[in-house]
């Protein structure tokens, strides 16, 4: 490109074709400016008043927020959003309102549904399913008590459940060791690769624009101008907005290479046998073993019966891990499902997944201003619980962006640790 060319070089791409659902005449339209540099450079004037970085449902919801509130919103993302590697991928995540005393939570989740339901409204996709969680419990276990008390100020609906009606009510577990129960009766399953990806389709319909671009490390003193992309253009905003993820280490790796932590989590899904609806809804709702600390959910669209360790497995990079479940693994499941679904004792395992928690010191999210540069935000942190959260995360995330609300303590940097000690469930 030559010279003039280069000057010249100013192209306007007029975005956000609204589509009916998503109620036209709140949509931004909104023009990108397209420039380049003098080494013909492509590199984008300050078109954007917020990147975020990330496509995961953290990053989605951020940017579908900050474009309701009238914001011009870029979107970067590496791979795609809620792909095989990222936290969000994989097909289902239970919504629950059950935290102990952690209320905020609660709040959240609560908040969370009912926009994860009108996003189902507005994009015709049923998004979420309602199968009931039971936890399960045994004596002494104060948790269950601590959540009644928080569902009682809040409204959430539940029921307590004995040992005797839930031997009568789930003659498909073998409940040893567990004395009473607590139901969540409007609680459930997301479907969560599909959810992102309707999140980010409702986003573009609101103006936002996608980018698959991998955003490096910024460097910068005091106010970020620009990012760049690992291809070398360069894209500027007013502020910006990390939501990598497990990857939020490997970005900043000086500030939250040892407070993030990347954990290997295996899932395991089990083949029911033929004419039989016992594991499925709605005669198994999704469950929570709690002293077993495994959860899981009944038959999804015929995937079989899910589940999964809630402890954190091995430290690991999201890049880079194998994907493949260990022997070691399958066994421990294979022995799970023997003695608490007898009736599976030798059910096969129909599909397995590795993903990854990308967990805080004790649980709690991040979402705080980077704490060199006053127009960055990191937001992540959702230590194996925060898929359900997205949409409260984003809300709050994108009013923290403009200056809105009263930041909450515990989602501040100042107390993410070095070390682990897990109290957010
Ligand atoms: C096995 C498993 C089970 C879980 N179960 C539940 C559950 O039942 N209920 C629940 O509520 N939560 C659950 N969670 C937790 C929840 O899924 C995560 O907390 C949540 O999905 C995290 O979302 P995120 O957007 O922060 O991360 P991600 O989904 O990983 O998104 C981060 C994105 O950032 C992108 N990115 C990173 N770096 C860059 C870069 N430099 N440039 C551009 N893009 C970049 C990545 O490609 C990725 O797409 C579970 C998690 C796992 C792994």
């Amino acid at each position: 490109m030559d010279r003039e060319a280069r000057q010249s070089a100013v192209s306007q791409i007029t975005q956000g074709t609204p589509q009916a659902t998503c109620h036209p005449e709140e949509l931004p339209t909104h023009v990108a400016i397209r420039l380049f540099d003098y080494n013909g450079n492509p590199m984008t004037a300050s078109a954007y008043d917020v990147a975020v970085i990330g496509a995961g449902v953290f990053g989605a919801w951020t940017a579908w927020h900050l474009a309701k509130r009238k914001q011009r919103v870029l979107l970067a993302e590496a791979y795609g959003p809620a792909h095989a590697r990222a936290s969000s991928g994989g097909e289902t995540r239970i919504i629950r309102m059950s935290y102990g005393t952690d209320e905020i939570y609660t709040r959240w989740s609560q908040n969370s549904l009912n926009q994860w339901k009108e996003l189902s409204v507005a994009t015709s996709e049923k998004l979420f399913r309602q199968t009931g969680v039971l936890w399960l419990s045994a004596e002494g276990d104060a948790t269950l008590d601590e959540s009644m008390a928080t569902f009682r100020r809040y409204g959430v609906k539940h029921e307590a459940i004995q040992r005797p009606e839930l031997e009568r009510r789930y003659p498909q577990l073998n409940l040893d060791g567990i004395s009473r129960g607590l139901f969540e009766p409007d609680s459930g399953v997301l479907l969560a690769r599909r959810a992102v990806a309707c999140t980010v389709e409702s986003a573009l319909h609101h103006g936002v624009q996608l980018q698959i671009a991998q955003i490096e490390t910024p460097r910068a003193t005091n106010k970020l101008e620009c990012i760049e992309t690992s291809t070398g253009e360069r894209i500027s905003a007013g502020s910006f907005v990390f939501a990598c993820g497990p990857w939020l280490g490997k970005v900043f790796p000086e500030i939250l290479g040892a407070r993030i932590f990347p954990s290997r989590q295996e899932v395991f899904f089990f083949g029911t046998p033929p004419g039989d609806a016992r594991f499925a809804p709605p005669a198994l709702p999704t469950w929570l073993f709690q002293p077993d600390e495994v959860y899981g959910m009944p038959d999804m669209e015929s995937r079989g019966l899910k589940l999964a360790r809630d402890t954190h497995g091995e430290p690991v990079d999201p890049d880079t891990q194998s994907r493949l479940v260990s022997p070691e693994s399958a066994e421990w499941a294979r022995g799970f499902v023997a003695r608490r679904f007898p009736a599976l004792e030798h059910a096969p395992i129909v599909e397995t997944r590795v993903c990854q928690y990308e967990n805080t010191s004790n649980g709690d999210f991040l979402i705080d201003r980077h704490p060199e540069f006053s127009n960055v935000w990191l937001a992540g942190g959702g230590s194996g619980h925060g898929f359900k959260h997205g949409p409260a995360f984003g809300e709050y995330t994108a009013s923290m962006v403009m200056g809105e609300g009263t930041p909450e303590l515990r989602f501040s940097l100042a107390t993410k640790h070095t070390h682990q000690k897990r109290t957010v469930h």
